[in-house]
């Protein structure tokens, strides 16, 4: 059997493997795995190309998990964000999400009850496009390259949703092992085989990602293995 291959950067893995976690494991909360035991899916990389994403991991739960209002667990993701925020270590974190919450936008004062919350949408989406690329590779068994075009926007369930979910992502089936943490929906295109399509990526059932995925002649390859793991 060919080796492993790391599915962030796609070079093959020599000795072990580190397992990383699609979506990132402290998306499901402490007090989640703790209570519901979920069945989390692992997929093999280098242990550096995994950890060059922790910073915008941890920035993405930090500052959105809290304002994720439709989430059935809420109140564990409003806890576990206050947690990490409040450690010792994290004063540039707790700064910089602190920062994101205004009173204001474009000048303009809102109703005392509204926030404006405008997140670092290129650290956010950054964290989106490596779910996108896991489930890819898990699904499909092949590697997308970092560089592959794509386009994300954003969404909440609260909202209506877009044109472009309800045209070609509403009739492509929901999966989700924790809907609770993350679901998504993959419409590919009428090319067989082709990666390229539409994702929509659920969040706490609140914060939708859309993402478009063009991928060009040799974009992609097959991956060796995929798997899922505990
Ligand atoms: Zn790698």
């Amino acid at each position: 059997m060919d080796p492993e291959i790391c599915y962030l950067c796609g070079q093959s893995i020599e000795g072990t493997a580190s397992r990383d976690h699609v979506p990132p494991r402290q998306f499901f909360t402490r007090m989640f795995r703790k209570t519901k035991s979920p069945n989390l899916l692992t997929l093999p990389t280098h242990a550096e190309c995994n950890k060059s994403y922790q910073d915008d991991e941890d920035y993405f739960f930090a500052s959105l998990a809290p304002i994720t209002e439709q989430a059935y667990i809420h109140d564990w993701l409003m806890e576990e964000a206050g947690n990490k925020l409040s450690r010792q270590h994290s004063q540039g974190l707790r700064e910089k999400v602190m920062s994101e919450f205004n009173s204001t936008v474009a000048g303009l004062y809102l109703p005392r009850h509204l926030i404006a919350k405008i997140p670092d949408w290129n650290r956010v989406g950054r964290v989106v496009w490596k779910v996108v690329r896991g489930l890819c590779y898990h699904h499909y068994l092949k590697f997308l390259p970092e560089e592959t075009t794509h386009r994300i926007r954003y969404c909440q369930t609260s909202d209506p949703p877009p044109p472009i979910y309800t045209k070609y992502l509403l009739e492509a089936p929901l999966l989700a092992s924790h809907p609770e943490v993350f679901a998504h929906r993959f419409a590919g295109v009428s090319n067989p085989g082709s990666l390229s399509g539409l994702w929509a990526l659920i969040f706490w059932q609140s914060l939708v990602a859309i993402v478009v995925v063009l991928v060009g002649h040799g974009e992609s390859r097959s991956g060796a293995c995929a798997s899922s793991a505990q």
